[in-house]
């Protein structure tokens, strides 16, 4: 009898545990993506970048011989509904470790499980599962460089190679239309983000890395710039499991094998992932709340639609780098580390913004969109996370950006209004944005809403407060 294998985020046919146990069973295999209550509260970019996905991962699947069955709407009547169809008797899936899906999951497999259907899920998505690290004591990690030091010379198992044929059904099942679904569309923002860059799927997530690999020995001294290309953009990829983990730590151990430099710097970086994960995994609360609740009382802005939060949304706070880097976003889904610091303290000190809000402006305009990264990202430079930079740590953007973007190319890319003939990225900000915006790019460049100075003033001053309650 066939196997469902469920797909959700982990779109790859190779470095896939449960995709090759069920291949190893021998029995046919019916792949299904099902657009979801989770997957539908995907935010516009995310979901944009979602769509691309699944038509690649369709063709790679039609390239093996098989196909992807699509599906809409509650995941656990449409697994019961392919049960019945297809006389299928077991569901396979990569395991989730945020609580909307680990709720979902939950209740899917007990239901299952009682109606006799087997249900069988998988680690892929992570280096180290979050149950399987912690502190000398047993307890998860807080802080990120002992979690480091206790995974770093951790065997990781070696990823298999993708199957060259999948086992097929006597009769498949109806799916829907992948153009149905209207990913792109949905975008609830002015227009399409102009992303002629993006290249999805498996086989562009490796050539990706492939080309990285030949700069990974600048990493350590590039990856700051805002200037350069200096790091390695997988992690869209990663977000949607195009590429595993376990691919990317056993290419870069490769690397290092051979001397080159940057790498273990590198494999640092990819483990402050599995700490976002074991952090949320552990504390869900990461993505709700004030990880540290003293912050409970700290006097931020938390109305949405206040003049300072349309402004920073909108990319006209007046400050260029943080422009800059909110334009980058806004066009392209991606944006730079260095970036996303600058313009996320920016946001919670000199706005005295609740992280939740910019949290959610990323999550709906980051293509790499993470509820984990995201989550602790934020909190991070919040000062209200764990493990997080201290809030009297105020990020100057004008220092920042002369130290990481020393010719100011970043803000040319970025910033049209000045120039007498900016550069196509720049202008691309003016074609994206919604007209109600009323943006043109012969306007005059803001004034900053909020002087650096007075801003980091009144938010130390707001901490003092906090501090003394
Ligand atoms: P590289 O420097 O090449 O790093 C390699 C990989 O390591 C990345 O692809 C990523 O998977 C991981 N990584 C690197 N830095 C971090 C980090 N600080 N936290 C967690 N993982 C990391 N990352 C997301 O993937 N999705 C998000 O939604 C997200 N939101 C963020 C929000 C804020 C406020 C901040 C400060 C950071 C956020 N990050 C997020 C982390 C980081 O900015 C991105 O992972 C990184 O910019 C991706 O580019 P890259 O693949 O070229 O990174």
């Amino acid at each position: 009898s066939p196997i469902i294998f469920w797909f959700r985020r982990d779109l790859r046919l190779s470095d896939h545990p449960a995709l090759r146990a069920a291949v190893e069973t021998g029995r046919p295999i019916i792949p299904v993506f099902i657009h979801d209550g989770v997957s539908q509260q995907l935010g516009s970019a995310p979901k944009w970048r979602l769509g691309l996905g699944l038509e690649v991962f369709g063709q790679s699947l039609s390239e093996i011989g098989s196909r992807l069955i699509l599906r809409r709407g509650d995941a656990l009547e449409h697994l019961q509904g392919l049960v019945s169809e297809t006389g299928a008797t077991a569901v396979y899936w990569s395991r989730a470790y945020d609580p909307a899906s680990i709720a979902r999951d939950s209740k899917i497999k007990s239901t299952l499980s009682k109606q006799g259907v087997q249900t069988k899920s998988f680690a892929g998505h992570l280096l180290f599962e979050p149950w399987t690290v912690g502190t000398k004591t047993g307890q998860p990690f807080r802080v990120f460089t002992p979690m480091w030091r206790s995974v770093q010379g951790r065997d990781v198992p070696t990823p298999d190679m993708s199957p060259s044929r999948l086992p097929v059904p006597e009769n498949w099942p109806a799916s829907d239309e992948l153009t149905d679904w209207h990913l792109g569309v949905a975008m609830n923002r002015g227009a399409q983000i102009v992303c002629p860059h993006v290249q999805p799927g498996e086989q562009a997530a490796r050539d990706h890395i492939d080309g990285f690999l030949e700069r990974i020995c600048t990493y350590s001294s590039n990856r700051d710039r805002l200037d350069l290309n200096g790091t390695s953009n997988l992690s869209e990829y990663l977000s949607l499991g195009e590429i595993g983990p376990r691919s990317v730590w056993h290419m870069v151990q490769r690397a290092a094998l051979m001397g080159v430099n940057g790498t273990e710097n590198y494999l640092r970086q990819l483990v402050w992932r599995e700490f976002a994960y074991h952090l949320m995994y552990h504390n869900p609360q990461l993505l709700t709340g004030n990880w540290r609740p003293g912050w409970n009382n700290f006097p931020w802005n938390t109305d949405p639609d206040h003049p300072d939060v349309i402004a920073w949304k909108q990319a006209r706070t007046g400050i260029p780098v943080v422009d800059a880097g909110l334009r980058e976003m806004y066009v392209t889904g991606r944006m730079h580390n260095r970036a996303r610091m600058i313009v996320a303290s920016y946001l919670t000190k000199h706005l005295m913004t609740h992280w939740k809000i910019g949290m959610q402006w990323f999550e709906d305009c980051l293509i790499d969109w993470d509820p984990a990264a995201n989550a602790m990202g934020w909190q991070w430079v919040a000062g209200s996370g764990p493990d997080a930079s201290p809030f009297f740590r105020i990020f100057n953007p004008h220092t920042q950006q002369e130290r990481f973007d020393p010719n100011a190319a970043y803000l040319r890319r970025w910033i049209a209004e000045g120039q007498q003939n900016p550069s196509d990225t720049a202008r691309a900000y003016f074609d994206a944005t919604p007209r109600s915006w009323g943006l043109r790019p012969d306007m005059a460049y803001p004034s900053p809403i909020v002087e650096l100075s007075e801003g980091r003033n009144r938010a130390l001053a707001a901490y003092e407060g906090l501090k003394n309650q």
